[in-house]
């Protein structure tokens, strides 16, 4: 049994589980550990947007989640006594600019089942299950974590380069993190119960709607929202009345009962939850770090918590690889949280928003505020907060679209696809020409280290794509998100030299 790796990561929630994946295609040495021994039996998940699927596109797991999962229609907020619409929330039908849906639904437990699967595929990753992780010890060159088998009482000590806590909610590492710090979170006092209920229809009830439903009221707002296939989910703040209440099945179907009667549907599982509102605001001491749930905390309104903490995973992961693999550049680690915490705090406070419609039942205020002026709403789609990039404009800091390359082989294939989990720099014929010979050189020189370079001369979908944002090239992480953008050669050569910053260290 190995003792020593890259990485050491605690905790396979969906965090943990993306993050080994993404580290599993850089081939660094990873250990995850796990108290449980499969995955949580509580409702939780239900949405994932397009960007996150192309997360899933990159580990290779896409095709078999599109599978189990279904196209989101969208969510609408009605008053719950009138059922007058609030607040529209339609999302498109159509495939986006990601090259996926940009709203799904699904079943947590599926999604988990194919990350964790898809692990087999790693021979660098092990995953050791029943495991608790106790202490952690930071030293010098590595931290060491004491982890207790749960079956057989043995207590063992492996040590990481790196240690991550993907622990959720109530994560040892982030306390360690957070230890020395004044304020070590930032509470946005957003702190609810709720009583969350999955079940499974006996067959279709087109009564119900598509839509995720929210009943809109100031003592007792309720979710209703479609799975896939038969599968629905109810959620109910509790009224002070409620909470004293016991929790059990009659309970449940009286709540249920507008909507379900107990022969239509079986009670798949149920929990209360505290809904919360809260961002550490340290994710990194030296070589420990915090990602997911871990992290930050958020009521579901938006769906998407687990979302974030799968953008955590896919921002980090290549930048342990790259440090791993010689880049020495501190900005690279460091840009983790300076990257991510203003992310993740825009939709938190966006979710908070729309909690506060939820638990009333007027809205004039909060349209502006949700940037819904005629009582419709649009995703919110923040750039990372200031972290590896130099240059600021409107590019810089979003995530770059996915257009299909049609030369490069048999059919048509996804950037992504074509270029791996490597960065890539899209140029456009007039930048390509423009390039002097030295420039040409570093150009190849980066190519040959990995550099995914694709000429939009070959390829009209890029030259499209680069039309429509009027620029010369684009240089783009291996998350997909934009590093740097140039419209004519003196920024080309800025950009060329920002290059090493996502590049592992090559001769
Ligand atoms: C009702 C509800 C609805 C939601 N809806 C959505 C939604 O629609 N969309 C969305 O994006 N998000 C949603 N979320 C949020 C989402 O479920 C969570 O954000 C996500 O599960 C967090 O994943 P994680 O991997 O960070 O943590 P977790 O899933 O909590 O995983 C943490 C893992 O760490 C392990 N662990 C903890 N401590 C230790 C230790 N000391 N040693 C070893 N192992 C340890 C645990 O056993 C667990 O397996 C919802 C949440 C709730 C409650």
């Amino acid at each position: 049994m190995s003792h020593h790796f890259d990485v050491v990561i605690i905790g396979f929630g969906p965090t943990g589980a993306t993050l080994a994946n993404l580290l599993g295609l850089t081939g660094v040495r990873t250990l995850l550990l796990d108290r449980a021994k499969g995955s949580c039996a509580l409702p939780r998940a239900v949405h994932f947007d397009g960007e996150v699927m192309r997360v899933f596109q990159t580990i290779g797991v896409s095709d078999r989640i599109a599978k189990c999962a279904i196209v989101n229609a969208g969510m609408r907020f009605v008053n719950k006594d009138t059922e007058a619409l609030l607040l529209d929330w339609s999302r498109p039908q159509e495939i986006g600019e990601h090259g996926w849906y940009p709203s799904y639904r699904f079943h947590q437990p599926d999604l988990e089942r194919e990350l964790h699967n898809n692990l087999i595929k790693f021979p660098s990753v092990e995953i050791r299950t029943g495991c608790e992780a106790q202490v952690i010890r930071e030293e010098k060159e590595a931290v060491h974590v004491h982890y207790e088998e749960l079956d057989s009482k043995n207590h063992v000590v492996v040590s990481g380069k790196f240690v991550v806590g993907c622990e959720g909610t109530h994560s040892l590492t982030r306390k360690l993190i957070g230890e020395a710090q004044e304020t070590p979170i930032e509470d946005y006092g957003y702190n609810q119960p709720w009583l969350v209920v999955d079940v499974i229809l006996h067959r279709e009830k087109p009564e119900l709607s598509d839509y995720t439903i929210q009943y809109c009221h100031s003592e007792s707002p309720v979710t209703s929202a479609r799975g896939p296939g038969l599968r629905r989910r109810w959620e109910f703040a509790l009224t002070e009345q409620g909470r004293d209440q016991p929790i059990d099945e009659p309970f449940i179907w009286e709540q249920l009962s507008p909507w379900l009667d107990p022969e239509e549907a079986i009670l798949e599982r149920f929990a209360v939850y505290e809904f919360h509102s809260s961002i550490a605001l340290n994710w990194r001491k030296d070589r420990l770090f915090v990602a997911g749930d871990a992290a930050h905390q958020t009521p579901p309104f938006l769906g998407q918590g687990m979302c974030a903490g799968i953008r955590d995973a896919a921002n980090l992961a290549w930048k342990l690889a790259l440090s791993l693999k010689g880049n020495t550049n501190p900005s690279v680690l460091d840009s983790y949280e300076q990257e991510r915490i203003d992310h993740v705090r825009s939709y938190i406070t966006t979710a908070i928003d729309l909690g506060q419609l939820i638990n009333r039942n007027n809205n004039t205020d909060l349209y502006e505020k949700l940037n819904a002026p005629d009582g419709k709403m649009k995703s919110i789609a923040p750039t990372l907060g200031k972290g590896l990039a130099i240059q600021e404009n409107t590019h810089v800091g979003s995530i770059c679209p996915q257009p299909t390359l049609t030369r490069v082989g048999d059919h048509p294939t996804f950037l992504d696809d074509h270029c791996g989990y490597a960065p890539n720099l899209l140029i456009d014929s007039k930048g390509a020409e423009e390039l002097s010979d030295e420039q040409s050189a570093v150009l190849n020189r980066y190519e040959s280290a990995g550099l995914c370079v694709v000429n939009s001369d070959s390829e009209p979908h890029v030259a499209a794509l680069l039309k429509q944002l009027q620029l010369n090239a684009l240089l783009t992480r291996p998350d997909r998100y934009i590093l740097a953008s140039s419209t004519n050669s003196s920024e080309l050569q800025t950009m060329l030299d920002q290059v090493p910053l996502v590049m592992p260290a090559y001769p």
